[in-house]
């Protein structure tokens, strides 16, 4: 890195003096400011940072002393050494006044140039010496400074760690608990189920395992969402669907919570489909995530009302409770991931910490946003969702999505699946929508049970003893008898990868276990309008 020159200023009334000391002075890296008067030296000095000052004594005017007194008089330059040049020779009044104005040292007319260069380059060294400390001691400050930062970072990174650790121990000790709560009827009402004979009894407890189920499912699900969402791997499939349809659906997904709660349900919807180019299933999920808290994070009896508004290109949808409220230092921080307000100073009511991060996040995947507002504890919440509203609108959309799930005409099904159990009921369940099952439970008796009787449908779990499913649907795939045969992939795993290799396998479509009723019979549907 070239060094910065190292000024001196050369003060002299006599333009030939001046021409000389240059001459005498000049060396790489100097540079020689020459002045004819203690004013214009003055100026100078305003401008640059002087290593040396060489003052001619004799001058019109301002003489040395004069000039020298001047510079000490300033903070700027009462620290810059001057040496004298004087033909006075060895006057010791005139010496006492310059050391006394300043003076490091006197030079004394004529000049013997090797005297004036060896006591010069001292201050030359001197200030080069001082400009490299100075430079130094600024590397040093930068790096004191970077390292403070990097200390402060690591220690910001060392606390999150550790409270994303915290949570993370505190979620899965929830999970546990959540993932079991659900368990515990369903097992007593097998119970129920295989000892009672009063029909009634056995409706409740087959509609209270059905909800129990669907809260499992769901808690498995919105698990599932998390970690898709952060690893992006998200696909909405979106359409053209009302935000009233999606507003209907969600209040039968909560109903059964808001009952429970006893709570008034207020719908305030505009009576005109408002449009929104979004995927059903996550918009529903969205809605009734926050109708399902609110039913959750409010006292028995309460009141929540959802309303739709239409405003400037958009909808609001919001959510209010008159429930147990939210903090004003809870609130910004409901939306992360795990976090639930204290368990011992509100009425906690269950659930893992995730459904609001998860609904911010899928709000905004559709180029929406989420908002929560409350005035505090016991003074109710309101979450407001705004959505942009869709530009096209078809007449026919909200019929298609109110049709009940039963197919029109009946098909042929060769279901596989090695768990017997889930085979069974999912071949009762089709005979009873008015299909013909055939079961099998190995991929080889698959694939000949398939030869035999050619289904319209399979529906193939993957991990089947004998043949995998991939291998039987690869196998079925290439005879050409089974070209009108739809192939559904039925698996536990739900990331997109697995569906990829279902696809790749062969298979027309990909669902995870346990497929629930409505889903499949919307499946079929889609089958059926595409034959
Ligand atoms: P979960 O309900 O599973 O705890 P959420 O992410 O849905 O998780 O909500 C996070 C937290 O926000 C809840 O634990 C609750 O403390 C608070 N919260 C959410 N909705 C409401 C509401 N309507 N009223 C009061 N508090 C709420």
């Amino acid at each position: 890195m070239p060094k910065t020159p190292v000024h001196f200023l050369l003060v002299d009334d006599l333009a030939e003096n001046l021409l000389s000391l240059e001459g005498l002075l000049r060396r790489d890296g100097l540079v020689l400011l020459k002045a004819r008067s203690g004013t214009e030296a003055l100026e100078l000095l305003l401008q640059y940072d002087v290593a040396l000052a060489l003052l001619d004594v004799q001058m019109p005017g301002m003489d040395g002393f004069e000039l020298a007194e001047m510079m000490r008089g300033t903070a700027r330059t009462g620290r810059i050494p001057i040496i004298f040049l004087t033909a006075g020779a060895h006057d010791r009044q005139r010496r006492f006044r310059g050391y006394e104005a300043g003076a490091v040292d006197f030079i004394y007319k004529p000049i013997e140039p090797d005297v004036l260069r060896s006591k010069t380059s001292v201050f030359f060294d001197l200030y080069r010496q001082q400009q490299e400390l100075q430079s130094q001691r600024d590397e040093l400050a930068v790096s004191a400074s970077e390292n403070q930062r990097l200390l402060a970072e690591s220690r910001k990174y060392g606390d999150q760690l550790r409270e994303a650790d915290r949570r993370k121990d505190e979620f899965l000790a929830t999970l546990a608990h959540e993932l079991r709560n659900p368990l515990a009827p369903i097992r007593n009402g097998l119970q129920i189920l295989r000892m009672s004979k009063d029909e009634a009894m056995s409706t409740n407890v087959r509609d209270m395992m059905d909800r129990q189920l669907s809260h499992l499912v769901r808690l498995i699900d919105d698990l599932l969402d998390v970690s898709r969402i952060s690893q992006g791997k998200i696909a909405l499939r979106r359409g053209l669907i009302s935000v009233q349809s999606a507003i209907d659906s969600a209040v039968e997904v909560s109903r059964p919570l808001i009952d429970a709660g006893r709570h008034t349900l207020t719908l305030d919807v505009p009576k005109d489909a408002l449009w929104l180019n979004a995927d059903p299933i996550r918009i529903s999920q969205i809605i009734s995530n926050l109708l399902n808290n609110a039913a959750k994070y409010t006292p028995e009896g309460g009141q929540i009302r959802l309303s739709a508004t239409a405003e400037n290109n958009g909808v609001a949808i919001a959510v209010t409770d008159n429930g147990i409220g939210i903090t004003e230092e809870m609130l910004p921080r409901i939306f992360d991931l795990f976090t639930q307000v204290d368990q011992k100073t509100t009425q906690s009511q269950g659930g893992l910490g995730i459904g609001l991060a998860l609904v911010k996040q899928l709000v905004a995947l559709h180029g929406g946003t989420l908002k929560a507002a409350s005035d505090g504890l016991d003074k109710g919440s309101t979450f407001t969702i705004s959505l942009p509203l869709s530009d096209q609108k078809p007449a026919d959309v909200a019929q298609e999505e109110k049709q009940d799930g039963v197919s029109a005409a009946p098909l042929n099904f060769l279901v596989v699946d090695d768990n017997i159990p889930s085979a069974q009921t999912t071949g009762v369940m089709l005979e009873m929508i008015g299909h013909k099952v055939t079961i099998a439970h190995d991929g080889l008796a698959a694939v000949a049970l398939a030869k035999e009787i050619h289904p319209d449908i399979m529906l193939l779990d993957i991990g089947l003893p004998g043949l995998t499913g991939y291998e039987v649907c690869q196998q079925l795939k290439a005879l050409p008898e089974f070209k009108n045969t739809v192939f559904i992939a039925q698996t536990g795993w739900g990331q997109e990868s697995d569906k990829k290799q279902a696809f790749d396998a062969g298979f027309d479509h990909h669902v995870v276990k346990p497929i629930s009723f409505q889903e499949f019979s919307a499946l079929l549907r889609d089958i059926q309008s595409q034959k």
